[in-house]
């Protein structure tokens, strides 16, 4: 894999880097990007980066540090296959109108512990992950997967335009203040033609506002920033440049937090709200994916 080539310099834009023992140059302005223990360290100030996340860990230890579980051990296992078939078939459907069976580049942006990088690895020649934790990176290269894994920050992210041909950009825009950046990155990133792969949490319909209503303190609590529908997330991918082609709204439960967690960890209670969100409140699921592509021009 020749991760040096999808790298540009995050001082001048130049690229490719070279690749050394300590890490990547700039051969333009030399600027020197750390290789740490396999993870190439590619933002611009790497001891800030460090101390704000530190920072953030100290406040919040759970969202910075536990570990992400595995599908099969979250309470929302049968809903989070579901998201996953969707994605699978979504993916190959676009695979097969290129006439391929697997993307040559791939990048999961925010693949967090790696959950989704494990089973990403079938639909792609070469697939990178990125995080701005690099705790989260550590747990990664410990699967021994065969990908490309880095730590950037989507806003200033160290990556050449016209990379990818997928990118997976899974409950990540949530959490971040400036998304229309963050989208405006994704679509830099992604070759034209490329497919957008966007999934968020429909936090924003009534049914699960009424959630946080019943219970304020997990709105407080919560790490999410936005709180989208398919309408407000739509409009800003359409924003950013992309034209959509699907938007899928995925998986219905009781709209109480502990409530949802306990009924839907039961195959047959979570088939059951599907069969019955899906008839009476179609616009109220939990999940939504957008499938969207960067036009050529
Ligand atoms: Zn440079």
């Amino acid at each position: 894999m020749k991760e040096h080539s999808i790298y540009h310099c995050l001082s001048c834009q130049h690229t490719p880097l070279e690749l050394s023992e300590e890490g990547y140059t700039c051969p333009n302005c030399n600027t020197l990007f750390l290789v740490k223990d396999g993870i190439s360290i590619l933002v611009k100030e790497a001891q800030e980066h460090e101390a704000q996340l530190a920072e953030a860990r100290s406040i919040n230890p759970a969202w910075y540090e536990e570990e992400q579980k595995a599908e099969a051990e979250s309470p929302w296992r049968h809903h989070l296959k579901k998201r996953r078939s969707f994605v699978k078939d979504s993916i190959a459907r676009y695979l097969s109108s290129c006439g391929k069976q697997k993307a040559e580049t791939m990048l999961d942006l925010g693949c967090g512990d790696g959950n989704n990088l494990a089973w990403l690895t079938d639909y792609a020649e070469q697939l990178w992950g990125s995080d701005y934790n690099i705790l989260r990176l550590a747990r990664v290269k410990e699967r021994k997967l065969n990908v490309g894994i880095f730590l950037g920050n989507i806003l200033d992210y160290p990556v050449v335009d016209n990379t990818f041909e997928i990118v997976y950009f899974n409950h990540v825009l949530e959490h971040i203040q400036d998304d229309d950046a963050a989208l405006a990155t994704a679509h830099r990133v992604l070759k034209p033609g490329g497919l957008l792969v966007l999934g968020v949490p429909n936090e924003g319909v009534w049914w699960w506002q009424l959630a946080y209503k019943r219970a304020p303190g997990t709105l407080e609590s919560t790490d999410h920033v936005h709180f989208y529908t398919a309408e407000t997330i739509s409009q800003k991918v359409l924003t950013a440049g992309f034209s959509i082609t699907e938007v899928k709204h995925l998986g219905w439960g009781p709209p109480d937090w502990t409530w949802d967690m306990r009924v839907r960890k039961y195959k047959i209670l979570d088939d059951l709200f599907d069969i019955i969100g899906k008839l009476f409140i179609p616009t109220q699921a939990s999940s939504l994916y957008i499938m969207a592509i960067k036009e050529n021009n």
